[in-house]
């Protein structure tokens, strides 16, 4: 028995899959000065502070322009909106990814058409994108899912040769480069979210529009602020998506710290890369020219139910992210998928189990996470 098989049951020990405690203990006094502030100024919905972080945000993504709203799910549904998409409309979405990508589409009415991803990286495969493009396909919505990019520049090629739109969903993926390139810089659109937990988040809920055109920036805005540019005359059906004052202090604080907390993350993931060694245990592919930011450390195992009960067992906490791809959703029954349209995604569903990865990990508790890997299965 290993010393810490004898812990196993010790709640002192117990690693979860991610702890956010750790970052209000380590800035507690900074955030709270934060949050004084706009407390004592009352700037409580959109207002100084939630301009102030998109001016930083926009700053930090390298484009000129970041529209804070509410949560990343507005902020999808807003960029399709500003791209034009409707009723009647069509636009590709992976199957693997959370379904908030999905709603964003829905949500104006238009549909989502499910695309599979590929075997190794696991993000949307370009090379199925050509059969699912048809007379209504207004744009391809993609998604660097777990933090790994998706490969930009072989959807851009394929968009481009159809006119239709790349947006990217980048809620996983704050700092994460594409051929040197950050998320949320390179297609019209990048939405991101800043829901407790992702690489960047609130204390609540928030999300943020990244774009380089002044017209999308100008009309998003007007549209998460009940569709007026003058107050109380409203030039078309909006909606109140603003972001809240207090959020948008938070996320200026913790902005300072996403590029440490990310090398961190890179630190704990190239170190699972390379020293989780078990041949039952898959791990995602990260093609050279990526940078991935490791929001969420997923690997594939075939037994993944023994898996999830070991590792709980000796006292690791891992999720399924996701354990239902979005083409076979009861919401979308409609759409009539059934099972074996997305292979790829569908195996992956059925054998994804993300580990624990969090910043402020341990190195104790990085060291028993792979210790266990390693010695699943009696390996
Ligand atoms: C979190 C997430 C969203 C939704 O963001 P919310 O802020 O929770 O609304 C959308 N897409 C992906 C890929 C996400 O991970």
């Amino acid at each position: 028995m290993t010393a810490w098989e004898g812990m196993a049951a010790d709640m002192d020990t117990y690693i979860k899959r991610i702890d956010l405690t750790r970052d209000y203990e380590a800035h507690r006094e900074e955030y709270l000065k934060a949050i004084e502030k706009v407390c004592r100024e009352t700037a409580f919905s959109g207002g100084k502070y939630a301009d102030a972080f998109d001016r930083d945000f926009a700053e930090y993504v390298g484009v000129p322009y970041a529209c804070g709203v509410n949560n990343g799910t507005s902020a999808l549904h807003l960029a399709m909106l500003a791209l034009g998409v409707g009723p009647g409309d069509e636009v590709i979405v992976p199957a693997n990814t959370y379904i908030a990508t999905a709603w964003g589409v829905s949500y104006t009415g238009a549909t989502p058409v499910f695309a599979d991803c590929t075997p190794d990286t696991w993000e949307i495969d370009p090379s199925g994108l050509e059969a699912k493009i048809t007379p209504r396909t207004k744009g391809i919505l993609g998604v660097h899912l777990y933090g790994q990019p998706f490969d930009y520049a072989k959807v851009r090629e394929i968009a481009d040769r159809h006119g239709i739109f790349v947006a990217e969903d980048c809620a996983q993926a704050h700092g994460a480069k594409f051929q040197g390139r950050m998320a949320g810089s390179m297609g019209e659109m990048g939405c991101f979210s800043f829901y407790p937990g992702k690489n960047l988040y609130a204390f609540g809920e928030g999300g943020s529009i990244t774009c380089k055109e002044e017209t999308y920036h100008r009309h998003m805005t007007r549209l998460k602020n009940q569709g007026c540019d003058v107050r109380y005359y409203h030039d078309e059906v909006g909606f109140n998506y603003r972001l809240e004052g207090l959020q948008g202090a938070v996320l200026s604080v913790s902005l300072k710290y996403l590029p440490q907390w990310t090398k961190r993350r890179q630190e704990i993931g190239w170190r699972y890369l390379r020293e989780i060694t078990n041949p039952l245990i898959t791990m995602q592919a990260h093609p050279d020219d990526t940078e991935p930011v490791f929001h969420l450390f997923v690997v594939q195992v075939e037994e993944r139910n023994g898996f999830v009960k070991y590792m709980a067992d000796a006292g690791v906490e891992c999720n399924l992210h996701y354990p239902v791809p979005c083409h076979l959703q009861k919401a979308y029954v409609r759409l009539g998928y059934k099972k074996g349209d997305c292979p790829n995604a569908e195996h992956l569903a059925e054998h994804c189990v993300t580990l624990p990865l969090f910043p402020e990990m341990q190195e104790w508790e990085i060291a028993r996470v792979v210790e266990l890997c390693n010695c699943f299965g009696g390996a």
